[in-house]
């Protein structure tokens, strides 16, 4: 098959690096050469550079997930009629395609917030019940990598796999067919990438097609209401759950969907796991129903969700100064994540901004209002903060530190550290003893660090230097 793999990212290099192991003919390209580009060309890959046409033998390509779907590349291979596939649905067709016996099953889940977290409480779970189980897709190690791993006795390397999809990844995807799928929730996020907030949400329903269980937060209406079009949904709620839920009793998480007792399974103890916040519950019981479906018992369950001990930059507490704690949820990238960490904390001094990327956080505000001790912003998108907290909470007191506008980063690395010891310093100018001042921002980093990870870490340093 002659292939061109459009995008080398993570998961594109990974592509590349599986098709020629298998012998197919493989073209490259991207607007930058890739660092691996010497290996992949020494195993026989052509380097395009950058195209805007795809070469006239090619049969198929497969796409970044970074690659929006206007690409004139891609357009032009859709006007030939050439197939434009992503990652992991590359990754389901050698699944079947790989030599050495049963192909393991994916547990996949997809959602606006939450899936890493998900999945990775998921592969936990999987392990705690026996099984050779490893998470991968969005949440890094590419698919295509993990189904084609094999044993030195050549029998596929895992039982089970926890797969976790962007959006981006399933609007290439057609024939992936998981033994349970799960949309956690579905809120205004990359609606530019996909066009409408309809586009956006179809593309997460894709997942849930060819599954048979489907899984969904009850809370979630738009998840709700795509699990409820499915022949076995199963949802998951913070109330008592009804037959055929996961829910919460007392302080006990309950499976009454896939228990054979009436009342219900026993799971775990919600003061047993190692996270907090109410979305951390959802998380779990989704996990825990993709679990089940995979054949994990109450036990395995139990143990492997409490081993889990959280991501970094999700809802960490990393420092407590003054009676003041300061928790790093730098992965709060959108409205939706930040309202759950806000939920979470019942005196917010809510360090807030960046790059909203057309989100409208109006109705975030008028939510956490009432929760808030104060706000700090920051970031290129801070007024419109700013316009909406005047609206909703006028009486709050904010400070504005002014960042991220075009060319303020400049040729300074220390930047986004500069911008965050004055964000800290003035989040605990406001915040009072029991108060949680809490980094979930709502917006993405990109305007004042490299990315989430970096604005987290930059956090926990003015963090550590206030005390
Ligand atoms: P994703 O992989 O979908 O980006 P993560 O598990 O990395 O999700 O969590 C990202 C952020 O989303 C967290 O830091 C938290 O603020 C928020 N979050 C996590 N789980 C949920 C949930 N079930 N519902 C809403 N927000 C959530």
């Amino acid at each position: 098959m002659a292939v061109l793999v459009a995008g080398l990212g993570v998961s594109g290099v990974a592509a590349a690096r599986v098709l020629l192991a298998r012998g197919d003919d493989v073209a490259l390209t991207d607007a930058r050469e890739p660092v691996v580009l010497a290996e992949l060309v020494a195993a026989g890959a052509h380097w395009l550079g950058a195209v805007s046409t795809p070469p006239e033998d090619v049969d198929l390509v497969v796409t970044s997930p970074g690659w929006r779907p206007d690409n004139p590349l891609l357009v032009a291979a859709a006007e030939r009629g050439i197939e434009v596939i992503g990652e992991p649905e590359l990754a389901w067709r050698l699944r079947i395609a790989a030599p050495g016996g049963q192909p393991a099953p994916w547990y996949a889940v997809t959602g606006t917030n939450g899936k890493t977290t998900t999945v990775t409480m998921l592969e936990q779970v999987l392990l705690a019940g026996g099984l050779r189980a490893v998470a991968a897709g969005n949440v890094g190690r590419p698919l295509v990598e993990v189904v084609t791993a094999r044993d030195a006795d050549g029998r596929p390397s895992f039982d089970a796999i926890a797969v976790e999809l962007s959006s981006f990844q399933l609007h290439w995807s057609s024939s992936i067919a998981p033994a349970a799928a799960c949309v956690l929730n579905v809120a205004d996020d990359h609606v530019d990438w996909h066009g409408s907030f309809t586009a956006y949400r179809d593309a997460k329903a894709r997942l849930l097609r060819l599954a048979p269980v489907a899984v969904a937060d009850a809370g979630d209406l738009v998840a709700a209401a795509l699990v409820a079009a499915h022949p076995h949904p199963v949802t998951v709620t913070l109330d008592e759950p009804a037959t055929g839920q996961f829910g919460v009793r007392g302080s006990d998480l309950v499976d009454r969907a896939f228990s054979t007792d009436p009342a219900g399974d026993v799971l775990v103890g919600t003061g047993e796991l190692q996270v907090s916040g109410p979305h951390n519950l959802v998380n779990a019981m989704a996990a825990a129903a993709l679990a089940r479906v995979a054949g994990v018992d109450a036990d395995g369950v139990r143990r492997g969700l409490t081993a889990f001990t959280g991501g970094a930059h999700r809802n960490v507490l990393v420092g407590r100064v003054g009676g003041v704690d300061f928790v790093d949820d730098s992965k709060a990238t959108n409205p939706h994540a930040a309202g759950a960490s806000l939920a979470a904390y019942p005196r917010v001094v809510w360090i807030a901004g960046g790059l909203l990327k057309g989100a409208d956080v109006d109705p975030l505000v008028a939510a956490v209002a009432p929760r808030l001790a104060g706000v700090v912003l920051l970031g290129r998108d801070r007024e419109e903060l700013a316009r909406s907290l005047a609206r909703h909470a006028p009486s709050v007191p904010r400070t504005v530190v002014p960042s991220g506008d075009d060319g303020a980063m400049g040729a300074d690395g220390t930047y986004g550290e500069t911008v965050m010891a004055q964000v800290v310093a003035a989040a605990a100018a406001l915040a009072g003893p029991g108060d949680t001042v809490l980094l979930a921002p709502a917006a993405a980093s990109m305007d004042v660090f490299t990315d989430y990870a970096h604005r987290g870490r930059a956090f926990a340093d003015a963090v550590r230097a206030l005390g």
